[in-house]
C-alpha cells in the first residue's frame, strides 16, 4: 500500500457507496446506468490495486487504474475516465510526490486526454465542468501564495460549484444532449461522479 493506492481505494469506496445515487441522476437525463458503470469500473480498480507489483510507483498505479476502468466500463464515461488516468500516468514520474505542481500537471494531462477523446468543452454539461475548475485551483494565479492543502480545499469547493453550474445549462454532449433544454435543472451525472471522486480524495488526504 502507498498513500496513492489508499487514496484511490477511498475514491473507489465513495463510488461504490454512491452507485444508486449516480444511476438515479442518470435516469433523469440519460439511461440510468452511470452508477452501475462506475461501480463496475472501480470494483475492477480495487482488484487491480490488490494485484499491483509496485504500489509505491505512482506512474504504474495510475496506469493500472486507467486500464482497469477502460477494460471494464462501457458507456461514455468509462473510456473517458480511463483515458484520463492513462494520460495522467504518462506525465507522472516514477517517484512523483503530491504537490501543487504535480497536481496541476497530472490533472491537466487527464483533462486534455478526456477532451481529445470526447471532443467536449467547458459548458457542455459534462464531467469537464467539474474537472476544469478543480484543475484551475492548482494553476497560477489562483494557486499563487497558497499551500497544497489550501488548493485542495479550494478545488473541493470548486467541484461543488461545478456540479451546481451543470444544473443551469443544457447538455451538448452525450445522451443528455438528446434532451437539449429539458436537461436544464438536473445535475450532470458525470460531473457528480467527478466531484465525488475528488471529495473522497480530499477527505482522505485531510483525515
Ligand atoms: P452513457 O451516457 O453512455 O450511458 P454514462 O451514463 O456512464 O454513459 O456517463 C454519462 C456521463 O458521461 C455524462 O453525465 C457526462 O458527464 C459524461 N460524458 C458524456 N459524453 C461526454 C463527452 N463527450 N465528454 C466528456 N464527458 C462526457
Ligand atoms: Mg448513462
Amino acid at each position: 500500500m502507498s498513500k496513492l493506492t489508499e487514496t484511490i481505494e477511498a475514491v473507489a469506496q465513495m463510488i461504490l457507496r454512491e452507485k444508486n445515487y449516480l444511476s438515479d441522476l442518470d435516469a433523469k437525463i440519460g439511461d440510468g446506468d452511470h452508477g452501475i458503470n462506475m461501480a463496475r469500473g472501480f470494483e475492477a480498480v480495487l482488484e487491480a490495486l490488490d494485484a499491483l507489483e509496485h504500489p509505491e510507483n505512482p506512474k504504474a498505479v495510475l496506469h493500472a487504474v486507467g486500464t482497469a476502468i477502460l477494460e471494464n466500463v462501457g458507456g461514455a464515461a468509462g473510456p473517458l475516465y480511463g483515458a484520463g488516468f492513462l494520460c495522467a500516468s504518462e506525465v507522472c514520474a516514477e517517484d512523483e510526490r503530491l504537490t501543487i505542481d504535480s497536481a496541476e500537471r497530472l490533472l491537466g494531462a487527464a483533462i486534455a486526454g478526456i477532451e481529445k477523446r470526447g471532443h467536449a468543452r467547458r459548458g457542455d454539461k459534462t464531467m469537464l465542468d467539474v474537472l476544469i475548475p478543480i484543475h484551475e485551483c492548482f494553476t497560477a494565479p489562483y494557486a499563487d501564495g497558497s499551500t497544497l492543502y489550501e488548493c485542495l480545499a479550494d478545488a473541493n469547493q470548486a467541484a461543488n460549484e461545478g456540479v451546481e453550474y451543470t444544473k443551469t445549462i443544457a447538455a451538448r454532449k452525450g445522451r443528455a444532449s438528446y434532451l437539449g433544454e429539458r436537461s436544464i435543472g438536473c445535475e450532470d451525472p458525470g460531473a457528480v461522479s467527478s466531484m465525488l471522486m475528488f471529495r473522497a480524495a480530499y477527505q482522505f488526504l485531510n483525515r
